[in-house]
């Protein structure tokens, strides 16, 4: 079967990826010029596949309101007349119940689990390289009460090997001595050894390249303008240069899929929710930490990548364009250098800002449509990079008419309606 695939962001070429293995002919549509230029670029770097949650969570609708108008806010949010926002955030608000909350987290970890195994089995078989590691990740927390409320959460997870580590600080400072140098102290923190990292950018553009070789045909600098419906199914796609017909077809265009799923009445509940980070160069210095770190208060992931930091974080609901604001990229600086010093050199920093295709639950949409032969692979919010390999296996299975490994259910479409 010939398998259009729009988008070569991580989720994109993992689902090429996943749709060759299974024996398809495969074209990806991207509109730049190389895969993994957009959100996939310089994210956190961090696989959370034990600790995968939603973001809607009990606690954020009085954090944001809490941190309203406050230029540090992790989640920052800008008032504007945008009836989707709006749409979005209601319904984002109203699954943050206990009960949603726990449901979405359950679907999201078993699919979490399922990826980092798919994962492992990707880099054996490809022998990519980018900057893999799996010395786990630390997730501090700034006050008492937050510190307690993590370590009861994790003391109630059934399985004991998914549990992290419960440390107090000075076991943190242990555990990763780069913590040393840090003004900022914390409560305490949960060290979760099995957890990996890596460059999200790098495995996607090594992925597209390896497909490449592998037959599956990139067409770098052509945009998806319009699906073309042919009675109840898609006859292909309008692209900026032409037509390509194929027999079916999988939208991983991130929040872009919500235009173009509207050329054929299809409504799509994703958002974009702009994100920032910061990339030192660490070369010449030694402050820099060598585990994974997530700063619960900020909420933000410093990652070791190489020869490099990547500090990472921020949700801004509302934003106007994807622009690395200066007053950001500048708290994400002013934060690093709080908390590792001497990390590498903060003044070659690179910036960058990235639009995250959220859901209003935080869980992706893998899914069929009413039209027999178009699928979703959207809507991975933060957790893209983590459940990228499980969700175009996933989405192979479903465009093969094979039952997936993971149940489905969590992640269709229908569940909104
Ligand atoms: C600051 C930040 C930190 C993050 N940290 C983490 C983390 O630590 N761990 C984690 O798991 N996730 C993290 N994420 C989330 C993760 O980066 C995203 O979920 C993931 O990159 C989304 O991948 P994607 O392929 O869906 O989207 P993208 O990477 O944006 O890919 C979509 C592609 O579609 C293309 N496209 C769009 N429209 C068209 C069109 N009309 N025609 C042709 N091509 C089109 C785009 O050019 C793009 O290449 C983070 C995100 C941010 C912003």
């Amino acid at each position: 079967m010939k398998v259009i695939v729009v988008g070569a962001g991580v989720v994109g070429v993992t689902t090429a990826f996943y749709l060759k293995a299974d024996g398809h002919e495969v074209t990806v549509i991207e509109q730049n010029a190389v895969a993994g230029s957009e959100t996939s670029f310089a994210n956190a770097g961090q696989l959370c596949h034990l600790t995968a949650k939603p973001w809607a969570a009990p606690g954020v609708p009085s954090m944001i309101i809490r941190e309203f108008g406050k230029s540090t806010a992790p989640y920052l949010l800008h008032l504007r007349a945008d009836p989707a926002m709006w749409s979005w955030l209601i319904q984002f608000l109203l699954n943050c119940s206990p009960k949603k909350y726990s449901a979405t987290k359950a679907a999201l970890l078993g699919l979490a689990k399922h990826s980092t195994r798919l994962m492992k089995d990707v880099v054996k078989s490809t022998n990519i390289k980018f900057d893999y590691e799996s010395k786990g990740i630390l997730h501090l927390y700034g006050g008492e009460k937050s510190f307690t409320k993590a370590v009861k959460a994790e003391e109630k997870i059934p399985e004991e090997k998914s549990r992290g580590e419960v440390l107090d600080y000075s076991d943190c400072l242990a555990a990763e001595p780069a913590l040393t140098q840090s003004q900022v102290k914390y409560a305490g923190g949960i060290l979760h050894s099995y957890e990996h990292t890596g460059d999200a950018h790098q495995f996607t553009r090594a992925i597209s390249s390896f497909l490449e070789q592998e037959g599956v045909e990139f067409l770098y600098g052509l945009s998806a303008e319009k699906l073309l419906l042919d009675g109840n199914k898609v006859s292909g796609v309008l692209t900026s240069a032409g037509i390509q017909r194929g027999d079916a077809t999988v939208l991983s265009a991130a929040s872009e899929s919500v235009r173009l799923l509207k050329t054929v009445s299809l409504k799509l509940p994703v958002y974009p929710v702009k994100g920032y980070s910061i990339t030192i160069p660490t070369g010449g210095h030694n402050g820099a930490p060598s585990l994974s770190v997530h700063d619960h208060e900020r909420k933000l992931g410093f990652t070791r990548l190489g020869e490099r930091l990547r500090v990472a974080g921020t949700a801004e609901i509302g934003a106007e364009d994807k622009a690395a604001t200066p007053a950001r990229i500048r708290a994400l600086r002013e934060h690093t250098q709080k908390v590792f010093p001497n990390a590498g050199k903060l003044e070659l920093a690179e910036p960058w800002a990235g639009l995250r295709p959220m859901t209003p639950d935080g869980a992706p949409i893998i899914s069929r449509t009413k039209y027999n032969n178009l699928f979703i692979n959207t809507g991975h919010g933060s957790l893209g990079w983590s459940l990228a390999c499980a969700s175009g296996h996933m989405i192979s299975c479903l465009v093969s008419g094979r039952l997936p490994v993971v149940e489905p259910l969590g992640f269709g479409l229908e569940r909104y309606g």
